[in-house]
């Protein structure tokens, strides 16, 4: 993983499922955006007992799921619009430009290769026959690190473990920040290795997680005969794939212990590293990765590697063979042609997700470019989409916010003056990016070509693949960004203490240039809060100003806090029936981001009344439509949370993402708030 821990606003997803978006019944004209509207309150419901659905249910009742989302939003019309932008730049710079530039060629290429469906289902799956072959003639289990270097090399994401431990076979490997001097890069070592979202899928023995275990058995047994496995072939090869997962899932340091930095922080020299595992031929991995020297590595979960360790022995050859071949197949599927792509989408999005129909292939090829090249197509985005009065608007309130935090401290009865201090410090020293990068990334060294979609995105991992390793030993980029231009996300990064919103998400139904400020403060205002949140939510406190991992806190105002963070993970741990009533959302899991929401619409409300003073106003003086700044901005708050999702993605959700679900982030905040309950008179 990077341990950069990034703190993502929105459902973030951990694999490759088609969330927020929009059906794409009519993808020629640019989609409406969704602004709020203070009539769409349904008046039959008691704000104060439901405000979510006060706010949200005539809307959710006007806009059922399309066939081809697992979720759909008021944000939704939002990736559309992004989408449809993104793709004229890339049809804009396809083959047929003879004026194009070098780096239009490789986005224009990138996207016309994607397209070509044609050519792809001409070539099947000899477009993986040289990698097929290489993984069947290994010889020996020593033979296994140079081949995951290769797939770790070429496969979007192989490299990167991350919280829900999937995408890395076997393993991530990567540069990033050390954790106690943030000042310097190092090699970092996750677990990894599974296909199925977390290790819950593999443990867990009520009837919903057998039936989706089985369902994942028969996946990864198809796959295998698309590739061209006799049937019994396939059949023991899918088995040994299950038996193997299963003893990783298991060594697996679960998602709220990774939550803790602390837990995370175990600094290795290279001998130590192959003591963990001494089965695995790490020499060979890291000649074939050209790894740098480094200080020392971090290994994030010594057991996994110990457990790794006891799987190598344990398992035959064979099984490990099926292992990789499983990765190769699951890892390149959508790249391939139908059959794969159907496959990989009847198991990961119908059956985990519950979407019914795949997303139209151009919407498909943009996500692609976006994740590859996406630097490259920033700069015409934010041309197009976030003009410079966006950008200053977004400033005051960016300030306004960060003012209301200083303010909310100093306000504080437990915290002692000493600690107060400190966290000024922390609050003064966040590094505020708004929009894109000063400087686009520079895709020179990528060889992209029109004639193969797969050789391409091999191409591109590589490139980020070195491009993240190439860190180690240098001094820290504190200008590079996390997400893309056109992301409709956020985050905080407590390792450089930045809040990062890109152009993607000041739009509307966040950031709504033709809305007053009420609106706007309850909307995108409380994203801004919630990012700076996390500066001091129970994770982000553990990282000082520079963002080490050193304790700022006096014993005593810890204590203090920890009491407090108690009440939020304790109100949270709760039942959510809409999800299936096997399942319980752990506050523990969603408490940083549950802490982040409502500290955010807090400080949010209080810039807004700072706002609204400084210009002689109140807060409470009803405006023409007989709605007050208060109501309007509460309103403003919900209005950018309405949205349905599929009870299938819902469970996947509440297992894995640290984020609570939408009603729950809306209700449960306001429930929390004095500022609400006067609002409407609870
Ligand atoms: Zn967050």
């Amino acid at each position: 993983m990077r341990f950069a821990r990034i703190f993502l606003l929105l459902l973030c997803a951990a694999f490759a499922l088609e969330l927020a978006a929009q059906s794409a019944a009519d993808d020629t004209q640019l989609p409406a955006l969704n602004r709020f509207q203070p009539d769409q309150v349904d008046k039959s419901i008691a704000p104060c007992a439901d405000f979510y659905k006060f706010a949200c249910g005539k809307w959710q009742a006007a806009n059922p799921i399309p066939a081809d989302q697992a979720a759909w939003s008021v944000a939704s019309p939002l990736r559309l619009w992004n989408e449809m932008v993104l793709r004229e730049t890339l049809e804009k710079a396809g083959p047929s430009n003879p004026a194009r530039s070098a780096a239009e060629q490789k986005v224009g290429d990138y996207y016309a290769a994607c397209m070509d469906e044609a050519g792809i289902e001409k070539t099947g799956v000899k477009a993986l026959e040289a990698e097929l072959a290489r993984i069947s003639g290994i010889k020996s289990k020593a033979d296994i690190g140079g081949e995951l270097a290769q797939m770790h090399q070429s496969l979007p994401g192989a490299w990167q473990g991350n919280d829900n431990q999937t995408g890395a076979p076997l393993f991530g490997f990567s540069g990033g920040q050390d954790l106690d001097d943030a000042t310097l890069v190092v090699v970092q070592i996750d677990q990894g290795g599974l296909g199925m979202p977390s290790r819950d899928f593999y443990l867990k023995d009520d009837d919903r997680s057998k039936q989706l275990r089985a369902k994942y058995e028969e996946h990864v047994r198809k796959m295998f005969a698309l590739a061209g496995e006799s049937e019994a072939q396939a059949r023991a090869d899918a088995d040994a794939v299950m038996a193997v997962e299963a003893d990783l899932a298991k060594a697996q340091m679960d998602n709220v212990r990774r939550r803790d930095p602390k837990n995370l922080n175990n600094k290795m020299d290279l001998a130590q590293v192959k003591a963990l595992t001494p089965s695995f031929d790490w020499a060979a991995y890291m000649a074939a990765v050209k790894s740098p020297a480094t200080r020392h590595y971090i290994v994030s979960s010594p057991e996994y590697f110990r457990g790794l360790e006891t799987a190598l022995k344990e398992h035959p050859l064979e099984h490990w063979k099926a292992y990789l071949t499983w990765h190769l197949l699951h890892g390149s599927a959508t790249y391939l042609s139908q059959g794969f792509v159907e496959e990989n989408f009847d198991f990961f999005a119908r059956t985990l997700a519950g979407t019914k129909e795949m997303l139209p292939r151009w919407r498909r090829c943009v996500r692609a470019a976006d994740r590859d090249l996406g630097e490259a197509l920033g700069e015409a985005y934010v041309q197009r989409a976030f003009p410079p009065a966006s950008k200053e608007r977004m400033v005051k309130l960016v300030h306004a916010v960060e003012k209301a935090l200083g303010q909310d401290i100093d306000s504080l009865d437990w915290m002692t003056p000493e600690t107060k201090k400190q966290a000024h410090v922390k609050l003064q020293a966040i590094e505020d990016r708004i929009g894109y990068p000063d400087k686009f990334r520079d895709y020179s060294s990528v060889l992209i070509s029109s004639a193969s979609y797969l050789g391409n995105v091999h191409q591109a991992t590589a490139y980020e693949y070195q491009r993240q390793l190439e860190k180690v030993g240098k001094p820290v980029d504190r200008s590079e960004w996390l997400m893309t231009p056109p992301t409709i996300n956020a985050y905080y990064n407590p390792q450089l203490n930045t809040i990062n919103f890109p152009a993607g998400i000041l739009q509307p139904p966040f950031f709504d240039a033709a809305q007053e400020e009420s609106v706007n403060y309850g909307a995108i205002g409380m994203v801004i809060g919630h990012e700076i949140t996390h500066g001091f939510d129970d994770q982000g406190r553990k990282f000082d100003a520079q963002g080490n991992l050193k304790d700022w806190w006096t014993a005593k105002d810890g204590e203090e806090y920890e009491k407090r963070g108690k009440c939020i993970s304790d109100e949270y741990t709760q039942e959510v029936p809409e999800a299936g009533p096997e399942v319980k959302q752990n506050g523990l899991l969603t408490l940083g981001e549950d802490t982040a929401d409502n500290g955010g619409l807090r400080i949010a409300f209080m810039a807004l009344s700072n706002t609204l003073k400084e210009q002689g106003k109140s807060v409470d003086e009803p405006g023409p439509d007989g709605l007050t700044p208060r109501q309007r901005f509460f309103l403003g708050y919900a209005n950018a949370w309405c949205g349905n999702q599929r009870p299938e993605i819902m469970r996947v959700i509440v297992l894995t993402n640290p984020h609570s679900l939408p009603k729950y982030r809306v209700n449960n905040v306001v429930s929390n708030m004095p500022e609400f309950q006067q609002a409407f008179s609870c």
